[in-house]
């Protein structure tokens, strides 16, 4: 899961970048709306933008506007001081999914954005299955037999990715878009790494990943007879 955060408030932006990494979601911190514009028009997808308004050269309502004109529909939360009720309307009729007044409670927005991105995945079960082995993409929790496996953030984006299409190639490329933003150093080691650990882990379910050389890594449907 990618976000992304446009806000000017250093303090603010750092301390919305940190708990939301620990929360196992890859982000991306920009502070002027230009470069929000940049970034949203790249072809990296994003799960959910968290955009303030007052932003400096371009204002958060026209991100939000050419967003919308260029037809791309992810989730957006305003997160704004203006609390006239004429801002909110705006925001809401531009095509916010949800906006929230300064100053704000953490857990409530963070809630929020689990909300988003839950209904962001409407129509698709958000919880894979593979024989015993489960994944709750909500919770954020994988379980074998019901009991919960003690995973890291990174190894729970890699074992989404992966249970997410279970059945279908993964590339190593496609991994570290999930589980990196672009400030972060990505080393394709580092995946292998994860892929090591994540195998040991997910044994006891009898699942493993196989590795595709060249192409990526699969975890393969589990068929009713065998188990
Ligand atoms: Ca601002």
């Amino acid at each position: 899961m990618r976000i992304l955060i446009a806000e000017d408030d250093e303090v603010l932006s750092d301390g919305l970048c940190r708990s939301m990494r620990q929360s196992g979601y890859a982000v991306d911190c920009v502070k002027d709306g230009q470069a929000a514009n940049t970034i949203l028009s790249g072809e990296q997808p994003f799960d959910l933008v968290i955009l303030d308004l007052g932003l400096p050269k371009v204002e958060g309502f026209s991100v939000l506007k050419s967003l919308r004109e260029k037809n791309r529909q992810v989730p957006v939360i305003i997160l704004t001081a203006r609390d006239a009720e004429e801002d909110r309307v705006k925001g809401l009729d531009l095509g916010a999914d949800d906006y929230m007044i300064k100053p704000f409670s953490l857990p409530e927005l963070e809630a929020r954005v689990r909300a988003l991105i839950r209904r962001g995945q409407c129509g698709v079960n958000p919880t894979y299955v593979c024989g015993t082995l489960t994944f709750d993409s909500v919770g954020r929790r994988a379980t074998i037999n019901g009991e919960t496996l003690e995973l890291t953030t990174r190894e729970l984006s890699v074992l989404e990715a992966l249970m997410s299409r279970i059945g279908w190639v993964i590339s190593k490329e496609q991994l570290l878009e999930r589980l990196y933003s672009y400030s972060e150093e990505a080393s394709s080691n580092a995946i292998e790494v994860y892929i090591h650990r994540l195998r040991k882990k997910i044994e006891p379910a009898g699942v493993t990943i196989r590795t595709i050389r060249g192409l990526g890594y699969i975890i393969d449907k589990v068929s009713e007879t065998n188990g």
